[in-house]
């Protein structure tokens, strides 16, 4: 009895034997506030999307988060969708629409993470979860095909007058397996990741309102609506990314992320030493891309190419972070390669650091 009591009511996340760092982007909440504006007087939510890191992942060294731990970074969530059911004390998704946006950022980023969810009960007062909210978010996160083993539920408790204040949204993280799940409000924090799936999402600053759940009726009008006004929707902008993804992916294993800022993508693989970055057009018929090596932080080579013949300077952003890498292996041995670039590499490495 004791323990049914227990499994409605949140552990304190200081007193979890889960350690995680959760990381929002700074504007996911002024999205929430916007779809809750569009829905004044029922219950709203969205599906969140982002990332997942291991311990010590360099693309986390700036936001100087716990290297001991993993972390989330949520960058955006996908709407409830045109056919979703919300009443003042009910909001079920429109899960079509959610999985057909799920779909086209699968496309653009295969790393995206479907990572938890969030709702509100601004329209009926209750500041807590309800029991049926607490069982499902279990059901979810202990099912076989949802693949993190984590999930972050936020509660929206009233719409608050400044988006700052902290007290109107709780934070709550369900572990799979646990018996038992974590407030953490006070553990959450706000970086700078603003998301690249803005058009699908309908969130990005440029794009907001383009695609909106209540403009459009269903999830194939919603994706024809979708304009192709920035490089990275087109379908040159596509392949290219996927295609330079699968190449980083290789020489840096899944220390690959895509970040966004304002319509241009750029692509960073990296090492806790080194890194390469590419930072593709801003519109549609641009073709010039450049590309950056840094080493401990500082930059030692910037291309500037025509996008067509990228994989020549791709050879030579490798070939520059190698020789520097060789540069420091005769000084340190603790610098490791990631074991695929090892494997897939050293041949051609050793010959263009030979010479
Ligand atoms: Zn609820």
């Amino acid at each position: 009895m004791r323990r049914k009591l227990n499994r409605y009511h949140p552990i304190q996340m200081r007193n979890s034997r889960h350690k995680l760092e959760i990381l929002f982007d700074r504007s996911v909440s002024f999205y929430i506030l916007d779809e809750l504006r569009k829905h004044p007087a029922v219950e709203e939510g969205g599906k969140y999307i982002g990332y997942i890191f291991e311990p010590g992942n360099p693309s986390l060294q700036k936001f100087e988060v716990n290297s001991r731990d993993p972390a989330i970074v949520i960058t955006d969530f996908l709407p409830g969708g045109p056919k979703a059911v919300r009443t003042a004390v009910e909001f079920m998704p429109d899960g079509e629409y959610q999985d057909a946006l799920f779909r086209r950022a699968e496309e653009l980023d295969p790393a995206i993470e479907h990572l938890g969810t969030w709702h509100s009960h601004h329209a009926n007062g209750l500041q807590t979860l309800s029991p049926g909210d607490v069982e499902g978010y279990f059901r979810t996160v202990n099912k076989a095909h949802y693949r993190p083993d984590l999930f972050l539920a936020s509660l929206v408790k009233h719409i608050p007058i400044n988006p700052e204040s902290p007290d109107w949204i709780d934070h709550f993280l369900f572990v799979r397996g646990a018996d038992e799940y974590y407030l953490a409000t006070g553990h959450i924090r706000v970086i700078d990741w603003p998301t690249i799936f803005g058009i699908q999402t309908g969130h990005s600053q440029q794009h907001r309102r383009v695609v909106t759940s209540s403009s459009a009726t269903n999830a194939a009008e919603v994706l024809r609506e979708r304009p192709s006004s920035v490089w990275y929707e087109t379908e040159e902008g596509r392949s290219a990314l996927a295609e330079d993804r699968r190449f980083f992916r290789e020489q840096f294993d899944s220390n690959v992320i895509a970040t966004r800022r304002d319509s241009q993508i750029t692509l960073t693989g990296q090492t806790a030493y080194k890194a390469i970055s590419v930072t593709y057009p801003r519109n549609p018929g641009d073709k010039e891309i450049a590309i950056s090596v840094q080493q401990h932080g500082v930059a030692i080579l910037h291309i500037h190419c025509e996008l067509s013949y990228r994989k020549i300077s791709f050879t030579a952003a490798l070939a520059a972070a190698q020789y520097q890498l060789a540069v420091d292996c005769s000084s340190s041995s603790s610098i490791k390669l990631p074991s695929t670039s090892r494997a897939n590499h050293s041949s051609s490495s050793s010959s263009a650091v030979g010479g």
